[in-house]
């Protein structure tokens, strides 16, 4: 999905005017791009009317750069399908990475409910033992509740989860499994036998006080009467204080259709997409907003317990338009590095043999540029990475005086700084020791980025979108 975005969105970038026909051509593209990813239809439909109506508009028609404006309306229109109201009205535009993220779900004493819900197979007792391992870390008392009776092995999958978590997740907190593996027998015999499961899960979370109670219903293969029958007695038993249905990205078009059905039947409050990491495609994330209502609340991105993540629609909508704000990146870029420059430092980069020298002409550019961090934190992953990165303006002169004491074979990276070499660098310079290691840990992360980068083939892929 996201390269087919790029394509149709990197020739408009370059266009000096938006005409009504470009901007249909291009919008033909993002239509097809979307449809191909899985989209429902009328999800496309008004995305696509949406985008092209503001587009159309007199400013930004005769707006200086139309192209970046382009860019900025189906960048805002693709938050707000993924649910970033909110967001947006904020005046957010980028989430910093470099930031910590939002906590995943408050929890309230006494204890917090959460009822899981979904099809077979979509990964419900998965994301229990994720959230266990993320409550637990943060010092919060778990209680799983093995409501899922449809089998034996279901009851000891969370057991084994729960045990997982407790043993293998550092953290203050606590996680315990309550089942009644008996009640396995009587399933599909007695009514309600999921029911007490529950009942009795809430009544052992309130007197072991608990601070998050997670109960693992059972699914079915499709959504039909029996299913939700029991998810709704069980909902009506305990009140869970969140009902997430969870559905499985990689089944696209399926998993909103379904999630349509739990919503109308059950009223969820939000959704957890799993198989996040599976989904080529990516089309579940952009219609489950519009089709149910409900916010995507988590996506899982992987099988492992620390695999949940927090949903955040502006970030999303970033990689889907490319790699982060790719675009305006490499605008604000080609403003202070010529072309030719800026290809010959790529290349040294790739081949990892970028010098001090590189290194200080980049960060005088940088300087020039405006924030380094919030341009480099644009990019998805690097946010994190450049924390250390000596930036501010004294920082900067204070590199400039490091580089400028060292000597040629030093600065193209032949000599190893060795502590005797540091030491002359730094007394040249006026500077501690400690400002050199820090000036080589940066210049090194920057090349290992500049590896790592031209690896995902980004810088190309940037050049291309810019040139
Ligand atoms: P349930 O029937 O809804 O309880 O589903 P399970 O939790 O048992 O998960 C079904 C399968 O999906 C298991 O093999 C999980 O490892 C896998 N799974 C769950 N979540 C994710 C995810 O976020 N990414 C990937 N790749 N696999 C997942
Ligand atoms: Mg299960």
């Amino acid at each position: 999905l996201s390269e087919r975005f790029e394509s149709a969105l990197r020739r408009l970038s370059g266009e000096s005017h938006l005409s009504e026909a470009n901007v249909r051509e291009a919008m033909e593209d993002v239509r097809t791009a979307l449809l191909e990813a899985d989209v429902h239809y009328d999800v496309v439909a008004s995305f696509c009317e949406r985008v092209q109506q503001e587009a159309l508009g007199e400013a930004v028609l005769k707006a200086v750069k139309p192209g970046e404006q382009m860019i900025k309306i189906v960048n805002d229109e693709l938050v707000r399908l993924l649910g970033g109201d909110e967001a947006l009205e904020a005046g957010e535009e980028a989430v910093d990475p470099s930031q910590a993220p939002p906590p995943i779900m408050e929890v309230v004493p006494g204890p917090t409910v959460v009822m899981m819900s979904g099809l077979q197979g979509s990964g419900k007792t998965t994301t229990c033992g994720k959230l266990a391992a993320y409550y637990k870390k943060r010092g919060k008392k778990v209680l799983l509740a093995a409501a899922d009776l449809q089998r034996p092995a279901a009851v000891t999958q969370l057991r084994v989860l729960a045990d997982q978590v407790q043993n293998d997740v550092e953290g203050a907190g606590s996680v315990a499994c309550y089942a009644e593996p008996e009640k396995v027998a009587e399933y599909g015999k007695a009514v309600g036998a999921a029911v007490t499961v529950c009942k009795n899960a809430l009544a052992r979370a309130k007197r072991d006080e608990v601070d998050i109670l997670i109960l693992d219903t059972a699914g079915r293969l499709h959504v039909n009467a029996e299913l939700m029958g029991e998810l709704r007695q069980v909902a009506g038993a305990v009140t869970p204080h969140q009902i997430l249905l969870v559905i499985d990205a990689m089944t696209g078009q399926d998993a909103v259709n379904s999630a349509k059905a739990f919503d109308e039947q059950l009223e969820i409050d939000g959704v957890v997409l799993t198989k996040y990491d599976s989904d080529t495609r990516g089309g579940a994330a952009l219609s489950v907003r519009q089709v149910t209502g409900r916010p995507i609340k988590f996506v899982g991105v992987g099988e492992k317990l620390d695999a949940l993540e927090a949903f955040h629609p502006t970030r999303v909508a970033g990689r889907i338009l490319g790699m982060g704000d790719v675009v305006s990146l490499v605008e604000k870029a080609q403003e202070q590095v010529s072309e030719e420059e800026a290809l010959a430092l790529q290349e040294k980069m790739a081949k990892g043999q970028m010098t001090m020298d590189d290194f200080l002409g980049q960060l005088r550019a940088i300087r020039r540029m405006g924030s380094f961090k919030s341009l480099l934190g644009m990019l998805p992953g690097v946010g994190q990475a450049i924390k250390d990165l000596p930036i501010e303006e004294k920082q900067i002169d204070r590199t400039e005086a490091i580089i400028q004491s060292m000597n040629r074979e030093e600065r193209k990276g032949r000599a190893a700084l060795d502590n005797s070499r540091r030491r002359r660098i730094s007394r040249g310079s006026g500077t501690q020791a400690e400002d050199v290691s820090q000036l080589v840990k940066g210049f090194e992360m920057v090349s290992q980025m500049g590896k790592a980068m031209s690896g995902m083939g980004m810088l190309s892929k940037a050049k291309s979108m810019a040139g």
